[in-house]
């Protein structure tokens, strides 16, 4: 069963699956070997990476994460700073500290290896950990799965998955509402005269109690907002060979008129005022999913919502609802985000979130998806329209490439997530405002859509950045 909280992590830039993931499998295997006995017979451990990952990882600090998963380190515990300064110390004296707690030689020229030319059928992002004895002998070794926005999965673990989604079963059965399907979503919640959020609300229930629904919305709202804030004033290059300059913070004194606060102690002070250009909030919209999606590469502190290379589409959504929308507060928040995940779940379930698979439809697409059903769900969108918003925000993202330049998620990244975000307030309103629920694609059907798509499209154009602007555009 997933919660919407696996589907919004707070996490650490730059990816989602090529970082987030291979740290918490690193930590996991790290957390298996220690309980070897004697733990002290371990002599080595060695990481293979295939794919997606090996082809794209080293611009997506996938060394970095598996270094810092391997010695004890989790993305949402681990403060970015520590994170770094751990792997430095690791490169600096080639010793690695498994788990936190066993010293252990590291050298990462043989013990880091980058197959990139092999991918594995299960899935494009896999990993190979094993540790050895002193003569050589395997102690341990195991395979896990980068699935995207974070997930991670062993070998046999992502084999009862799939067994489960292909048998029907519905692995959300202990849920009071086990929706699999939007139709199911939209037909419970009419059926109980509930809204989506609150079909979601009463599924949480069962897993935690209500004051920990509200803390842990109020975490995630002020991650993202705090990430917004950060990036709003971070300048500088972002890191990399490509040199790109951060710009977020130059846009935000153009629209601030220069002032030195930051945007969530300016913009409830000043939202309301007029201006005599008319799409100032949309620019708004694009700073606000620039400055997230700016700290995402460069290593930064954002939630993973549903992945970091779209992390700035749903802050960026959710900011302009809490500054330009009338009457937003706190139970906006909340609906917002609950809504938003439950559309999250239904491409998770039945589609996918990795790159590697669907190329950036998977990724953008998604996100703009969920983000038009939340701000639709705050809006007082009816459940069809809530359905129509998160529909049209997939439709026009089918077949969107994923070709990062350099394998870093910067160039087209970082921009795409203010395209994502206007699209995603686009079709709210057309839903909402200008639509009566009635619509000609249901969100299943675009779903499906979606993932026969990214089944079709090329490698090259999901995420090993072998083809698009990658190849187009000279990263030197
Ligand atoms: S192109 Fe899209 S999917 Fe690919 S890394 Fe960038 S944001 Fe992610």
């Amino acid at each position: 069963m997933y919660s919407v909280f696996d589907l919004f992590k707070i996490g650490v830039g730059p990816s989602s699956s090529h970082t987030v993931g291979p740290m918490i499998a690193a930590y996991r295997f790290a957390q298996q070997a220690l309980a070897l006995e004697p733990r002290q017979k371990i002599d080595r451990v060695t990481i293979k990476l295939y794919g997606s990952l090996a082809l794209t990882g080293m611009g997506h600090a996938t060394d970095i994460a598996l270094l810092a998963g391997l010695s004890g380190c989790l993305p949402d515990r681990t403060e970015p700073e520590v994170l770094r300064g751990t792997v430095e110390a690791l490169r600096r004296d080639h010793l690695l500290m498994l788990g936190g707690e066993l010293r252990l030689p590291f050298d990462e020229t043989t013990d880091l290896i980058w197959l990139r030319n092999q991918s594995l059928p299960q899935h494009p992002n896999a990993i190979d950990f094993s540790c050895v004895d002193r003569v050589g002998e395997s102690l341990l070794s195991e395979r896990y799965f980068s699935t995207g926005g974070g997930f991670v999965y062993s070998e046999r673990e992502l084999e009862e998955l799939r067994a489960s989604t292909q048998s029907g079963t519905n692995e959300n059965a202990g849920f009071p509402f086990p929706f699999t399907t939007a139709q199911q979503l939209v037909d419970m919640a009419k059926a109980n005269q509930l809204r989506i959020d609150e079909v979601i609300h009463a599924n949480e229930l069962v897993v935690r109690p209500q004051h920990e629904i509200d803390e842990r919305l109020d975490r995630l709202w002020e991650v993202m907002s705090g990430c917004i804030d950060r990036g709003c004033v971070s300048g500088g290059l972002l890191p990399g060979p490509l040199k790109i300059r951060r710009r977020a913070p130059l846009i935000f004194s153009k629209l601030s008129r220069d002032s030195k606060e930051l945007p969530s102690r300016w913009l409830p002070k000043h939202a309301a005022q007029t201006t005599c250009d008319p799409l100032e909030q949309l620019d708004w919209v694009s700073l606000f999913a620039l400055a997230v999606n700016e700290e995402n590469a460069a290593g930064g502190r954002v939630v993973t919502a549903p992945t970091n290379g779209a992390a700035g589409i749903i802050p960026a959504v959710l900011s302009y609802y809490v500054h330009f929308v009338p009457g937003a507060d706190r139970d906006g928040i909340h609906r917002f985000l609950k809504t938003a995940g439950a559309i999250g779940l239904l491409y998770k379930r039945n589609a996918s979130l990795s790159a590697a698979e669907m190329g950036c439809q998977g990724e953008v697409g998604v996100a703009c998806s969920m983000a038009a059903a939340g701000l639709a769900a705050c809006m007082h969108g009816s459940i069809d329209q809530i359905e129509n918003a998160a529909e049209i925000g997939m439709e026009h993202n089918l077949g969107l490439t994923c070709d990062p330049i350099a394998g870093l998620v910067q160039v087209p990244c970082i921009e795409r997530n203010t395209m994502g975000a206007t699209k995603a307030i686009n079709a709210a309103r057309l839903a909402v405002l200008y639509g009566d629920g009635r619509h000609f694609v249901s969100l299943d059907r675009v779903i499906e859509t979606m993932r026969q798509t990214g089944v079709d499209m090329q490698a090259k154009y999901k995420e090993t950045s072998l083809g698009g602007l990658a190849v187009n555009v000279v990263d030197c």
